[in-house]
């Protein structure tokens, strides 16, 4: 065993396994009492399927309980899901809905305790330690990136450097004159900073940065070579979602074979997302989590959408908590640019906001020196088209403003000819991905 598997604050992650699932259990068996006691939906929900919380016997048990998915969030906007009182609410945090609203997680003082921990034991599974100089490049601000992992790497002892995202040549001016020694963030965006290091004239290997906790965005072990290969550190993949608790559900350790979910914390299961049933342990589903610590806004069965199988074999580093396979594809349309989740149906809200355009649209997606462009091609009317120049030029930055205020983000967005766009029989073909990772 290496040093930092002995770090006391990863002493759940070494738990025996019986103690590990008795511990999942009483947690899960207080969770869904809170949620029965305080969440209308949950408590409805159990009451149409004659159940009660004390019917949770066994682990098993939490096949019988309803599942929870991110139309409940959208449906019960902004404050519906919460368990605890506002005033014993310390944080908000949102993410992207499905359409123009976005969903609002919340959490107590002991889920901001619990949520740091779980980044502490992620850190030390990276081999991080009092003493290293972090950058944080995850945004900072309503996403759950930045503040998660800036808390949990403060407790841990390690110097934060709270950079958030962008600026891409202050961030490597700041890599190098601050003597950081690991960095969080998105896969893609570092693939970038290695990419303008070169333009730059700053040889990375040179640098005393060894570990990069990469998330929020689904990455390939193609990826991870390049970066190990051009930057001489430690890739590691950091899960998390904010209908959970944001980054920090699971990480890979010093093996980089899968990731470990934080079991005391999350109970994991893999579903087939077709007929919702159980699949048996090793095949590949969806992945579906229930929290077992949360006190603001506890999450029964959330379908998390997220594409994965669980190993059936222990790790070398000795964990018992399980691991879970890399995350490469969604059960649904969900997209991750840089990062941000955007689903076509919030670009259809933001295009149905103004007057003159058709709902005939496209999102193009390319991946230019690493970083994700997106386009959005959409029909006009043909009294708009034959417009003068002028009056298209305002309508499309007005459409690019709606997209904005909506996703969060801004896109490319090319105004086309009435009947340009391809119709398809059936369900449109919305998105066209041409990146190639
Ligand atoms: P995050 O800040 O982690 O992106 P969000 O709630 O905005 O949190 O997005 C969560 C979704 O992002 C997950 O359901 C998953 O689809 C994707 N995601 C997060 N981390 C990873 C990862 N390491 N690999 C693949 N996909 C990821
Ligand atoms: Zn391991």
């Amino acid at each position: 065993m290496n040093m930092t598997e002995h770090h006391p604050i990863s002493a759940p992650d070494f738990m025996p396994v019986n103690e590990l699932r008795a511990t999942q259990l009483s947690r899960l068996q207080r969770t869904v009492q809170q949620a029965y006691d305080h969440v209308p939906l949950f408590h409805r929900r159990l009451d149409e399927r004659g159940l009660k919380p004390a019917d949770v016997r066994s682990l098993e048990d939490v096949r019988r309980l309803p599942f929870t998915v991110k139309a409940d969030l959208r449906d019960t906007y902004p404050y519906g899901l919460f368990a605890a009182p506002m005033k014993e609410i310390v944080r908000l945090h949102a993410s992207s809905g499905t359409t123009g609203k976005p969903i609002v997680v919340a959490y107590t003082q002991d889920d901001i305790r619990v949520w740091t921990e779980t980044i502490m034991r992620s850190l030390v599974s990276c081999g991080l330690h009092a003493g290293d100089i972090v950058q944080n490049a995850y945004g900072y601000g309503l996403f759950t990136g930045g503040l998660g992992a800036h808390y949990g790497a403060e407790a841990l002892g390690a110097t934060v450097i709270p950079i958030s995202g962008g600026n891409t040549e202050r961030q490597l001016m700041v890599m190098k004159d601050f003597g950081v020694t690991a960095i969080c963030c998105t896969p893609s965006y570092f693939l970038h900073l290695i990419d303008q290091s070169q333009q730059m004239g700053v040889d990375l290997k040179k640098l005393p940065l060894r570990a990069g906790v990469f998330g929020a965005e689904p990455w390939t072990e193609n990826m991870r070579e390049r970066i190990e290969a051009q930057s001489n550190i430690k890739a590691y993949d950091i899960y998390g979602l904010t209908e959970i608790i944001g980054p920090g559900v699971g990480i890979e350790c010093a093996h980089q074979a899968g990731l470990h979910i934080f079991e005391d914390h999350f109970l994991a299961e893999i579903i087939d997302p077709e007929t919702l049933e159980p699949l048996p342990i090793g095949s590949e589903g969806e992945l579906v989590l229930t929290t077992l610590s949360k006190q603001a806004m506890p999450m029964i069965r959330y379908r998390t959408r997220d594409i994965t199988a669980f190993y059936t074999e222990p790790c070398a580093c000795g964990r018992s908590i399980r691991r879970i396979r890399r995350i490469g594809r969604r059960s649904d349309d969900m997209l991750i640019i840089r990062g941000i989740n955007v689903f076509p149906s919030q670009i259809e809200a933001g295009l149905l906001r103004i007057e003159g355009t058709l709902p005939h649209y496209q999102i193009v997606l390319t991946r230019e020196k690493d970083l994700d462009q997106m386009e959005v091609q959409v029909e006009v009317t043909p009294e708009v088209f034959s417009d003068e120049v002028r009056g298209l030029e305002e309508l499309r930055k007005k459409i690019v403003r709606s997209i904005e205020t909506i996703t969060g983000i801004r896109v490319a967005l090319r105004l086309v000819e009435p009947h340009t766009i391809q119709r398809s029989e059936g369900k449109a073909k919305r998105v066209i991905d041409k990146r190639n990772m």
